[in-house]
């Protein structure tokens, strides 16, 4: 199983930046996890592949892109884009993005082949399928309904936790998986913002620390993903004086075999 995560922003020479505004995971090309920047940065053969998207919450940074990807498809999909999400995340997309005003509803048209979005809900602890993949969904701690997921394939198992704050349950379920892979988690502010990492539900360097303290698989490489752009210098400075075995920062647009 391969993963990346897609650039989102240009540096001031016009390449990918690593402070990223937008999130989206691609896995062996064909799944797209979130979708800030689904239309914006993925290949032509991951244009023509990803037809399932699956959410883990419905902020802007995450969900920005999947609009324009079923735009840039419209006439050419011969099966709908399926979008994953608990029926939080799908009622607020379909009442705030997909409403005719921001977007057209694209659940209610269709081109010449098919419809072209259709929407696949699923419950927290349960597990589902999606293509060659399991996705096991964990509530995580957010300021809106958010899951984290556990994903595998019939070889490898890897852990996302999506924007959150500290968690439990998250932990729970990680530490009696089997080996996992990797570990991708969020870091957004540095420990100077901690009142606003608090109010806004992410995690500093600091808080990090105590949470990978509940992380019983102490060999697992650990990538930190979700760094808020303006901050990123001091969080990377702040999380490498950590000195945590196995943890480093997620590299945008690099492709990780697992
Ligand atoms: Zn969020």
């Amino acid at each position: 199983m391969k993963f990346q995560l897609l650039p989102s922003t240009f540096d001031e020479n016009g390449c990918a930046s690593a402070r990223q505004h937008l999130s989206c995971f691609v896995i062996d090309d064909c799944v797209a996890i979130d979708a800030g920047s689904l239309a914006m940065a993925t290949s032509s053969t991951q244009k023509k592949q990803i037809r399932d998207v699956v959410l883990t919450h419905a902020h802007l940074d995450h969900i920005a892109g999947l609009p324009l990807f079923i735009d840039d498809l419209f006439a050419k999909l011969e099966v709908p884009i399926r979008v994953f999400g608990t029926k939080e995340v799908i009622k607020v997309i379909e009442r705030d993005i997909f409403n005719w005003d921001v977007y057209p509803s694209f659940s209610e048209l269709k081109n010449e082949h098919t419809t072209v979005l259709e929407y696949r809900t699923f419950e927290t602890n349960r597990e589902f399928l999606v293509k060659h993949l399991r996705f096991k969904p964990i509530a995580v701690n957010h300021k809106v309904p958010t899951v984290g997921f556990v994903i595998s394939d019939n070889n490898k198992t890897f852990a996302l936790s999506g924007d959150t704050s500290e968690m439990d349950e998250f932990w729970e379920v990680l530490n009696v998986e089997k080996k996992l892979s990797a570990l991708l988690i969020e870091c957004a502010f540095p420990d100077e913002l901690k009142e606003l990492a608090l109010v806004s539900h992410h995690l500093t360097p600091n808080r990090l620390k105590k949470e990978l303290e509940k992380f019983t698989q102490k060999d697992c490489p650990i990538y930190v993903i979700n760094i808020k752009p303006m901050y990123f210098d001091e969080v990377v400075r702040q999380v490498k004086a950590l000195k945590i075995k196995n943890l480093e920062i997620l590299k945008v647009g690099r492709v990780y075999n697992l």
